[in-house]
């Protein structure tokens, strides 16, 4: 019997789960010489892309409908610790009981986490990246209108004007109004993006940048460019500049790292902490040891890396699990060769823009990439339940074209 253990249930982590079994029956394994255990901290497989929309708390699949018809192995516990060299996994499970699980090969798909801040009040900040950051927003928003009217009661301040921040930013005027129009103070509503950078958007270049600054006018949404936050209370916000905005919200959303699982596999790490990972998705120089998703750096087309994206995790995970059933059944490993880069940035109810190429060329704006972004994040993205046929069938599918 041999143990393929995946440590992570997100995109990365389901995919290699199916991509091995679906290999491993093309090799013609009956399933009985192979054991494929999938380790998570929780229950689902949040659906992280969604988590700046409004009810957060629904963006999630049971993992036991994804993995249960395949014969997947679920186990709901966290990985403390990995001994690449014994070959084993320790972990934690919900009633704190340790557990010991040994691998033959090993995938490492725990995914990235944001870097909080440290500045006085950043306890108090609020986040969008995990399922339960995201729902304790969403709570705070709700609540507002129950409070004493206030300064800044209905501000938003968003730091970081990447991905996240803009499409959080984008998105938060209209959820704003929809709580404040209870009490008859929708035009209260005010949303600030904050951003170190000169610019909007800095790493997303200056292909789809006036698209995106359009949006951002014809929404009211503020900008402090070429700053930080300083300090922060309950009340308010004070920037590097010593400005003090009203703000009964300020999110964070600047700075993402590898899980730092990662550290406890030797190898060549990136700043964000990423495992090197060959073509293959092997951790170079660790045998038995794969890593997938936004725990990896691989090398994709024309010299470029991967991003920490959902656009990537996918394909790593399908291209991850073949190659571990490719190891232990001898079938022909496939370098990883995802489809061409794309991004497709929500922008609220001035619509979203898609581009294509590394440089982001702008392919669609307005509504026709808005219903793009939208079946991307209702439909796409989501894995088949209940259905082991329909998984495999896509687990097997490496490319969209
Ligand atoms: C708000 C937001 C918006 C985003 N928008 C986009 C977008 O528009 N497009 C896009 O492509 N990407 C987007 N992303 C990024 C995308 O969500 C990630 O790149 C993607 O989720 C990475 O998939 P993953 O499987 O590597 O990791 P994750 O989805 O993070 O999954 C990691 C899994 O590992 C588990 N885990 C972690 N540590 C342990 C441990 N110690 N023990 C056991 N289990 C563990 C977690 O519980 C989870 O199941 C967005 C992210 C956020 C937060």
């Amino acid at each position: 019997m041999k143990d393929v253990l995946i440590i992570g249930g997100g995109f990365a982590g389901v995919w290699s789960a199916a991509g091995v079994v679906r290999a491993a029956r093309e090799a013609g394994s009956a399933g009985d010489e192979l054991r494929v255990t999938l380790v998570s901290g929780g229950d689902d497989m949040v659906i992280r892309p969604r988590l700046y929309e409004n009810a957060p708390e629904g963006m999630r699949v049971a993992l036991d409908r994804v993995l249960g018809p395949i014969g997947v192995r679920r186990i709901s516990a966290t990985v403390t610790g990995i001994d690449t060299e014994a070959h084993t996994a320790r972990a934690v499970g919900r009633d704190g009981e340790q557990l010991d699980l040994a691998y033959d090969k090993l995938v490492l798909a725990t995914g990235s986490q944001l870097v909080r801040p440290d500045f006085p009040g950043s306890q108090d900040v609020f986040d969008v990246d995990s399922l339960s950051a995201a729902a304790a927003l969403d709570h705070h928003l709700r609540r507002l209108a129950d409070r004493d009217p206030c300064l800044g009661q209905y501000t938003a301040v968003v730091v970081g004007a990447g991905f996240t921040g803009l499409e959080l930013a984008t998105a938060l005027g209209e959820r704003l109004r929809a709580i404040a129009d209870g009490k008859g103070t929708a035009d209260d509503v005010r949303v600030v993006l904050v951003d170190r950078a000169d610019v909007v958007g800095p790493e997303l270049g200056p292909g789809p940048r006036p698209t995106i600054d359009d949006a951002l006018d014809e929404l009211k949404i503020e900008r402090r460019l070429g700053r930080t936050v300083a300090a922060a209370t309950r009340r308010d916000v004070t920037l590097s500049d010593g400005e003090v905005i009203p703000a009964a919200t300020v999110v964070w959303t600047a700075g993402m790292a590898a899980s730092p699982l990662t550290a406890q596999i030797p190898g060549e790490r990136d700043r964000l902490g990423r495992l090197n990972v060959d073509e293959h998705l092997r951790v170079i120089g660790v045998p038995d040891v794969y890593a997938a998703g936004d725990t990896a750096l691989a090398s994709v087309e024309d010299g470029y890396s991967t991003t920490q994206s959902c656009q990537h995790a996918l394909p790593m995970g399908k291209f991850a699990g073949h190659n571990v059933a490719a190891d232990l059944f001898g079938n022909v490993p496939l370098p990883f060769t995802p489809d061409p880069y794309v991004t497709c940035l929500d922008l609220g109810a001035s619509g979203a823009v898609y581009t294509e190429g590394w440089d982001r060329r702008i392919a669609l704006t307005g509504p026709e990439a808005k219903a793009l972004k939208q079946n991307i994040n209702a439909v796409w993205i989501y894995p088949p339940t209940d259905d082991a046929e329909e998984l495999l069938a896509q687990a097997g599918r490496f490319s969209n074209g």
